[in-house]
Order: C-alpha cells, then sequence, then structure tokens
C-alpha cells in the first residue's frame, strides 16, 4: 500500500513523461512522496476584497490584493521596450490601470470588454495612479462557481514549468488530485504526545491543511506540525550523532593540570581572567580528561579573549605529555598568533615555532624534524599546517580560529595525523546566532565566552556620508593629536578588484597628501602584496611608526593593535554585517575610546540601511549576527558551500526558532529516556529515522 507515494511523478494524472521529466528536473520533485512535500510558500487569502479606493489611499501598503469589478476597452501605448497594453478596471469606488508587457496577442483575443472580473495582482502606482502590472484574471461568473478555497497556496515553480503549464495553481491542482488517494498512506511519525501538545493533528491530516486548508486556524496548526517534526528530526540525528561519537570515538585522557599550566597562570598571566573566560576553561579541561575525544566550539565576541583560552588549553595538553598545534587562517595572523604566545610565555621552557607557506626551506627542514621528535611543543601556523609532511610526535589538541574559513574536509585532515584523534577546539569570532548553531553544530559541545575584559569602552560607531569627509578628516588629526592610530578600510572583491585595488591607492595617496610628512606616516597593505612588504608593514604599524593604515580587509580577522582608536570603513555598504562587526572589532581594544566611522554614499539600498542602522544600534555579535541571518538567510551567512546546513522544507530557522528549542528538547528527552528507540511509544519516531535516507547534512568538526 505504502508504494503508492514512491509511485514516479509521471505516473500521476495530468502529469505525463515530459512534464514529470521537468518537475524532476527543475524542482527534484520525483515521486508522489515528493509533491506532497513540495510545500506552498505562502498563501493567499482569497476571501477578502480590495477597492479601487483604498488602494489609492495607500498603494505601498499592499503586496497582493484582489479586486472585483469591469475590464474597459483596453488600448496599446508607448514605443519600443516601453510598449504596453492597458486597460482601465472600475469597480464601485474607483478605478485602477492595468497593465501588460507580454503576452499580448492571447490577451487581446481573450479580454472580455464590459465583463466582470476579479483581477489579483501587485498594485503599483505609475504618474500618481494606480496600476497593476501582469494581473491574474477570472471572469467572475467562473470565479464564483469555482471558488473551492478561500485561502489559496502559492508553490514555488520555475519558468520553464511554467511554459509547460505548470504555474503554481496547476501544482496545486496536482495536488488536489493526488490528497484523496493518500488516505490512510501517510503514517504518523512522532509519538503520541508530540502529537497531543502539537494540537493533535495528525501528520496526514497536516498534510491535508497544508495544501488545502479549511481556515487560517487548522493552517497554522498544520504547519506548526510539520515544521516541529522537521526540526525534530533534524535534532534527533545531531544528538544521535552525537552519542554514537562519544560511545565510540576514545580520547586522549589529559588528567593532570601540571607544572606549566600553574606557573603561567602564577607568574606569567598579566591579568585576570574574566569569569568567563575561567569557565570556559574549566569546561574545555573536563572535556579534555573524560577520555572521550574533545570535540568543542568556542564562540566569543571580537575581543573577548579567546586566543589566551586556547592557549591555556594547548598548556594542559603540554603537562600531560602532547603537542598542540594552533592553526590561523591567514600569514598576518599566525604570525600574530605566534607573537602573542611567545610574549606571553615569556621564559618558560616550552618551544613554539611558526609554519606558513613563507617558511624558508632550511628552517622548514629542521621544524618538521624537531616537529616528528616531539622537540617542538607548540606549532602554530597556516593551511601549511595540512600538508602531509607535518608529521607529529604526539599530537593531543588541536586549535582552530576563526573556523568558517576552513572547509570540513581540512579538518579532516587534521584529525588524521594521530592514531587517537587529537582534541579540537574551534575559535570562531563570527557569533553564530542560536538557532543555527543548533542546527549545524547540534553534536558539538558549545562554549560562549560573553563578558568582554574590564575597562574596555565600548566603540561608538556613526554613519557618515562622502560629502562630510572634511570632517571626517578633521577628527582623525585630533585623534592623531592624541597619539592614537587610524584604519582605513576599503573593500575589495574579485569582481571588481582593479577597481577597488586603485581606490585603495587613491584613497592612500589623498591621505598621505591630508597628513603629511614628517609629522604623520600613512602606510598601506593589501593582498595583492607580497609577503615581506605586507609584514613590513603592519610591524611598522604595530610599532606606532604609521599613524595610518590604509588597507583591504585582510586586516579582518584577528589583528590586534591597541593603540589603533579608530577604524574608518570606506564605501560601508559594500560590506555584510558580520565582516562590518569583524572590522570593527580591530578598535576598542586598549583603554581609550574609540570610534568607528562608517563612510557611504547618498544612494542606498533597503537592506544597507538596515545594515548601517545595525552597526550604529548595537556593539553585540551576537544581535548582529542574528541581524544578518534575518537579511541574508542562513545558507549565505555560513557560506553555502560547506555550511553544513540541513534544507529545510517548512521550518524557518528565524522564525521558528522557540519551535527548534522546543523540538531540540523533546528530541533530547525521547533519547535520554530511551536511547535505543525501543519502547513501543516511540517506534513511529525510530520508523521514521530508518526511513530517513535523506538530505541531512551535519557540519562536522574534525
Ligand atoms: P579574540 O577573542 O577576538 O581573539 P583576543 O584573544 O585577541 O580576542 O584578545 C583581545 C585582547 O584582550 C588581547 O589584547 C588580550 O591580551 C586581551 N585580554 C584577553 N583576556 C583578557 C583579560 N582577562 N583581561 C584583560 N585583557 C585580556
Ligand atoms: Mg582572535
Amino acid at each position: 500500500m505504502q508504494d503508492l507515494l514512491e509511485s514516479p511523478i509521471e505516473f500521476l494524472k495530468g502529469v505525463g513523461p515530459q512534464r514529470g521529466e521537468l518537475l524532476r528536473k527543475e524542482l527534484g520533485i520525483g515521486t508522489f512522496r515528493d509533491l506532497l512535500l513540495h510545500f506552498p510558500f505562502r498563501y493567499i487569502d482569497r476571501s477578502r476584497f480590495h477597492t479601487a479606493r483604498d488602494l489609492a489611499a495607500q498603494v505601498e501598503e499592499h503586496s497582493q490584493v484582489q479586486l472585483r469589478g469591469r475590464i474597459g476597452q483596453w488600448r496599446m501605448v508607448g514605443e519600443k521596450q516601453g510598449r504596453r497594453m492597458t486597460a482601465t478596471f472600475t469597480d464601485a469606488t474607483g478605478s485602477v490601470e492595468l497593465v501588460w508587457f507580454k503576452g499580448l496577442k492571447w490577451l487581446q483575443q481573450s479580454l472580455k470588454t464590459g465583463e466582470e472580473y476579479i483581477v489579483f495582482g501587485r498594485p503599483g502606482s505609475f504618474k500618481g495612479k494606480v496600476n497593476m502590472p501582469h494581473p491574474e484574471l477570472e471572469l467572475a461568473a467562473t470565479w464564483d462557481q469555482g471558488l473551492d478555497a478561500a485561502l489559496q497556496p502559492v508553490y514555488s515553480t520555475t519558468e520553464k514549468l511554467a511554459a509547460k503549464g505548470l504555474t503554481s495553481r496547476a501544482i496545486w491542482k496536482l495536488l488536489k488530485a493526488l490528497l484523496p488517494q493518500t488516505s490512510g498512506l501517510i503514517p504518523e511519525t512522532l509519538g503520541q504526545e508530540h502529537v497531543q501538545w502539537l494540537g493533535g493533528i495528525s501528520r496526514e491530516e497536516a498534510f491535508r491543511q497544508v495544501h488545502a486548508p479549511l481556515d487560517a486556524q487548522q493552517l497554522e496548526l498544520a504547519r506548526r506540525r510539520l515544521k516541529f517534526e522537521e526540526l525534530f528530526f533534524i535534532q534527533l540525528a545531531l544528538l544521535k550523532q552525537k552519542q554514537l561519537t562519544q560511545q565510540s570515538v576514545r580520547g586522549h585522557v589529559f588528567a593532570r593540570v601540571g607544572e606549566r599550566l600553574n606557573q603561567f597562570y602564577a607568574e606569567q598571566l598579566p591579568f585576570e581572567l574574566t569569569g568567563a573566560q575561567k569557565r570556559v576553561v574549566k569546561e574545555i579541561r573536563k572535556d579534555m580528561a573524560d577520555g572521550r575525544q574533545m570535540n568543542r566550539l568556542l564562540q566569543g565576541d571580537v575581543g573577548s579573549g579567546k586566543t589566551l583560552v586556547g592557549l591555556l588549553s594547548m598548556l594542559i595538553a603540554l603537562d600531560n605529555g602532547y603537542q598542540a598545534a594552533l592553526m590561523a587562517p591567514t600569514e598576518i595572523l599566525a604570525q600574530q598568533h605566534f607573537a602573542t604566545i611567545t610574549r606571553m610565555l615569556g621564559d618558560m621552557p616550552v618551544v613554539v615555532r611558526l609554519l606558513t607557506g613563507s617558511t624558508k626551506q632550511g628552517e622548514r627542514k629542521s621544524l618538521l624534524t624537531a616537529l616528528r621528535m616531539g622537540e617542538v611543543h607548540i606549532i602554530v601556523g597556516t593551511h601549511a599546517l595540512l600538508e602531509d609532511r607535518v608529521v607529529f610526535d604526539r599530537l593531543g589538541l588541536v586549535v582552530i580560529d576563526e573556523q568558517h574559513r576552513f572547509g570540513v574536509a581540512q579538518r579532516a585532515r587534521l584529525w588524521a595525523k594521530s592514531e587517537v584523534p587529537p582534541h579540537v577546539l574551534v575559535m570562531t569570532a563570527t557569533p553564530i546566532p542560536r538557532t543555527l548553531a543548533m542546527t549545524i553544530y547540534g553534536d558539538l559541545e558549545t562554549s560562549v565566552i560573553d563578558e568582554l575584559p574590564p575597562g574596555r569602552k565600548p566603540i561608538r560607531t556613526v554613519h557618515r556620508f562622502d560629502g562630510a569627509r572634511n570632517a571626517v578628516f578633521g577628527f582623525l588629526e585630533e585623534e592623531m593629536e592624541k597619539g592614537r592610530q587610524v584604519y582605513v578600510v576599503y573593500p575589495l572583491i574579485e569582481e571588481s578588484e582593479k577597481m577597488d585595488l586603485k581606490h585603495v591607492m587613491d584613497g592612500f595617496e589623498s591621505l598621505s597628501r591630508r597628513f603629511p610628512l614628517p609629522r604623520y606616516a600613512v602606510g598601506i597593505v593589501h593582498g595583492r602584496m607580497d609577503h615581506e612588504t605586507k609584514d613590513y608593514e603592519m610591524a611598522r604599524f604595530k610599532k606606532g611608526e604609521t599613524n595610518v593604515l590604509v588597507s583591504t580587509t585582510v586586516i579582518e580577522v584577528g589583528v590586534d593593535v591597541p593603540n589603533a582608536s579608530v577604524m574608518v570603513i570606506e564605501n560601508a555598504e559594500r560590506f555584510g554585517l558580520s565582516q562590518l562587526h569583524q572590522l570593527r572589532g580591530r578598535v576598542g581594544r586598549g583603554a581609550e575610546q574609540s570610534y568607528c566611522i562608517l563612510m557611504t554614499g547618498d544612494k542606498l539600498s533597503q537592506d544597507a540601511r538596515t545594515r548601517l542602522a545595525t552597526m550604529v544600534r548595537t556593539n553585540d555579535g551576537f544581535e548582529i549576527a542574528e541581524a544578518d541571518l534575518r537579511l541574508r538567510g542562513p545558507g549565505d551567512l555560513m557560506g553555502t558551500q560547506q555550511s553544513g546546513i540541513p534544507q529545510l522544507r517548512i521550518a524557518d530557522l528565524v522564525e521558528d526558532a522557540e519551535l527548534l528549542a522546543s523540538a531540540r528538547q523533546a528530541a533530547q528527552r525521547v533519547l535520554d529516556e530511551d536511547p535505543a528507540l525501543q519502547e513501543p511509544r516511540h517506534a513511529p519516531i525510530a520508523r521514521a529515522m530508518r526511513e530517513r535516507k535523506d538530505d541531512v547534512a551535519w557540519g562536522r568538526i574534525s
């Protein structure tokens, strides 16, 4: 019986081989079941009519509306590209101009002047008059007979499909034909208690209601039930995965807190750890001591002191007789970590070495030998650490900074460098919204540093238009006179690299003119320079020999110059939110009041405005991450490539955050009470799990 749902889509009445092939190619709908799972992305309330008058009052307010009235004589107007067909549509309250640019021939033949029509579409305005481009049309007489649902689902489709008649409406028709046949074939997948909690709506009923809702309330229940189910099974899979890893992957046992850690703490650490740092170190220590491999994500806003937590963790590894590696995404950052760590350790007997792409041949050779012999305790590096010739004596811990730049596969290579897999600590400075973290890293432990070191003054952020540049320069001068340093950052993307580089150079020149030698010095770094020049320029800025550093985003992550107190971001509208936040995090690292100045031209899109306003409003990385998620959606946020975000069919990580938390709790409880899903009350869940072949790709670290 169940097989009906597995039938190839072309066997559905009204589909056939040609459309079947298209559905498969365009929408991935290969079976009856796939069609059922093709959920509407919104609904139109067709029980509600607007009038021409209320549209005229506030055109902008309306998305899609329907009107009932009569169509007047059509006419052709305009020339060439602007050529179009129009007709006046009149109801009891006024009139609206209907406009068409395409499909004119067919319209001219079929449009019935003087007849009563229902028109449906998105209103706009042109020269002060309300219009409606390309409305859906239906004769009122037909409409009155055929009104079978007030709430009409809208399905995503493609141009190719629509050309073959598979419009949203046609897809709906297919579903309405399919639904009655599926009676009794859509088994429950949730436990009784869950169903009850969700308002008692069965799975079968839920499918019926989303595709052909009786009313808004039933629809809401159905959608909620299906969203919960989707999120529940993702969480169950992730938690199950976590359960398995914990049972099967053995890890080094770091039981000792020894000499090096204690000595560092007592003699070298120049400040107290923050409460959050202490808590996180404790979590990590406990994790590395319990005999299982640690897979932990460390989240903390820029400047929260993650590097130090990484270092303390590495010292624990050392105290237990193991080596540790710290991997950074860029050369500049690796060098900086190396310098910081070396400085912090002072004259402690710890051997720290640096390995990057530009490490000289001879040095590399001796380094690799020392590493293999176990003479190097901590190695800091870039991707170069992943190469096969990098062999450890006893690798116990890998700390990965700024995780989002490393692919999953690359991390796997590090893991392979040791028979017993090393503990893994991933530090990310791009806070991930809670809902995303739960979904992507649901099988990982998470630590959060939610506190900044004391004495930091919140950075003041302002938005200035290019016209105010003189005033901005004046402000920079004041700050420099106080001895502070300034970053000026320009966007640089591949597609417009030449132009972008020119802007950086122009900026450099005009700043050099405005802040001339010998009183001032302006430096420049960008990705197109060779390593030596870049390092030289960075070092000069760090030492305070340059007052202004003009750069591209090469300084985005991790660079730490406490005396720099002003960050100017040029063409700020071209940056994403998290990037802006990262850049801003380069200042505010010392005790001085710091500033971030977002420069833009006058023309800004709505999204850009929202981004800038968010930056001005808050310094909180988590809040910014949430806003970013809302603006861009989860795929973009993480970079679609290896994001590890499961494709969601109906749930939405932004809107359904609470439901997600409930789903995770429910999944956790099921596993706690019945780890193998053997109890009869969980039978539907167990069956559904077995049947999920499926599309869940969870982001795994290492
Ligand atoms: P991030 O989390 O962005 O990687 P860093 O590790 O670079 O932050 O730390 C930012 C700055 O704060 C560094 O200069 C570091 O020395 C300093 N710092 C870290 N922890 C503390 C602390 N507990 N008290 C004072 N300063 C600290
Ligand atoms: Mg850092």
